[in-house]
């Protein structure tokens, strides 16, 4: 596994190729060029592009394997998930972060279990009595409001 603990960014069509990864365990750049060609009409020139970028950015692991370089994850799709939503939340005041998720909520489908594994995270959920924004100048109106309140 990866040593570092920095944030990972990938791309969103390194994203597809880690997909492939993720579900195939250990897999060549021919194997993922046929899976994907249709869809994305990417040539195996552009998946090796991606899996060299990939290794270089420490996310992907590559042996040879007879004639054939096989690629493995360092990083779970879980970890990288956690990452990109984490990435997305540093971009948003940490004032508007419940009323985003509550969008998500209602833009999603959700299933029957989802909607009781949701119910029961926010039932125990700790509420804090206020949240800081975490704003630079200029970037939100948190400041503004606290300015025209005091
Ligand atoms: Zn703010």
């Amino acid at each position: 596994m990866r040593t570092t603990k920095e944030p990972v960014k990938i791309s969103d069509s390194e994203w597809e190729i880690m997909r492939v990864v993720w579900h195939k365990k250990a897999v060549d750049a021919t194997t993922i060029s046929q899976l994907l060609s249709e869809s994305k009409g990417w040539k195996i020139a552009t998946v090796k592009t991606l899996l060299g970028r990939l290794v270089k950015k420490d996310v992907l692991h590559t042996e040879q394997v007879g004639k054939k370089f096989v690629y493995s994850a360092l990083i779970t799709e879980e970890e990288t998930v956690r990452s990109a939503t984490a990435n997305l939340f540093s971009h948003i005041c940490a004032v508007k972060a419940g009323k985003t998720i509550a969008d998500w909520i209602s833009e999603v489908d959700l299933t029957v279990d989802d909607i009781e594994t949701i119910q029961q995270v926010l039932s125990e959920k700790q509420a804090v009595s206020s949240i800081a924004c975490d704003c630079l100048p200029g970037q939100c109106h948190c400041k503004q409001e606290e300015e025209a309140v005091s």
